[in-house]
C-alpha cells in the first residue's frame, strides 16, 4: 500500500470509530422509565420490545430517537410533554419480559433522575409566587420545600424559593410538565440518572 492508501485507509478507519463513538455516546440522554436498573444494567437486558410503552396507562412512555445514541428504540420520557405518574402499582415494571425495570417498593424508591431549577429563569427566584413545581410535586415537602428567604438586600421582601432535595426527588418529571415558564425553556429540567 502506497503513502496515499495509508492515510486513506486511516481516515476511513477514524470515520468508522467516529461512528461507532456517535452511536454509544448520546447527545440527548434519556430520562428512563421508573425502576431501569442502574449501572448499565438497563442498557445490556433492554431489548426494545415496547411492552412498557404499551402498558404505560398516561402515555408517559415513547421509544428514544436516533439523537439517544445506543438507547435509540429503547423506552424514555419526554417530561414536558407527558411525565411520569408514578403509578402505585407500576405497569410499566410488570410488563417488562427481561428484567430491565426492576420492582421498586414505593414511589419514594424510584430513583429516574433529579430536578434541577435554573435559578436565572425560575420566577420564584425573580421575587415573584408562583410555587407551581412545588404543588404538584408527589412527594411535596419531601423531594421539594419551599424556603422561606429574605431576598438578598431587600429587608421588606421575602423569596419564597423552591429547593430540591436530591436525596428524595425522584425525577418524575411533573414539576418540569408544570412549569410555567417555557421561554425559552422550562426553569425545572431533569437530570436523568445516566446523565454523567
Ligand atoms: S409508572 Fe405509570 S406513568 Fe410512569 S412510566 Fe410507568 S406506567 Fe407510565
Ligand atoms: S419492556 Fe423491558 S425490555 Fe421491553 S422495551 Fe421496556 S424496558 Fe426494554
Ligand atoms: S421530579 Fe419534580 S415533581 Fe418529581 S419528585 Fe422531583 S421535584 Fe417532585
Amino acid at each position: 500500500m502506497n503513502f496515499s492508501g495509508i492515510i486513506a485507509a486511516c481516515l476511513a478507519g477514524a470515520a468508522a470509530l467516529k461512528a461507532v463513538y456517535d452511536v454509544a455516546t448520546p447527545s440527548v440522554v434519556p430520562l428512563l422509565p421508573p425502576g431501569a436498573k442502574p449501572d448499565g444494567g438497563f442498557a445490556s437486558l433492554c431489548v426494545k420490545c415496547g411492552k412498557c410503552i404499551e402498558a404505560c396507562p398516561y402515555q408517559a412512555l415513547h421509544a428514544a430517537g436516533a439523537e439517544a445514541g445506543a438507547f435509540a428504540g429503547a423506552p424514555c420520557i419526554d417530561a414536558r410533554e407527558q411525565a411520569c405518574r408514578l403509578c402505585a402499582d407500576f405497569p410499566c415494571i410488570k410488563a417488562c419480559p427481561t428484567g430491565a425495570l426492576e420492582d421498586v417498593a414505593s414511589k419514594a424508591d424510584v430513583r429516574m433522575g433529579v430536578a434541577v431549577i435554573n435559578e436565572e429563569t425560575c420566577l420564584s427566584f425573580q421575587g415573584m409566587r408562583c410555587e407551581v413545581c412545588y404543588r404538584v410535586c408527589p412527594l411535596i415537602d419531601e423531594a421539594i420545600t419551599i424556603d422561606y428567604r429574605k431576598r438578598e438586600g431587600d429587608s421588606l421582601h421575602a423569596l419564597f424559593a423552591p429547593i430540591i432535595d436530591e436525596e428524595r426527588c425522584v425525577g418524575c418529571g411533573l414539576c418540569v410538565e408544570r412549569c410555567v415558564v417555557s421561554d425559552p425553556a422550562p426553569a425545572i429540567r431533569i437530570k436523568p440518572m445516566n446523565e454523567e
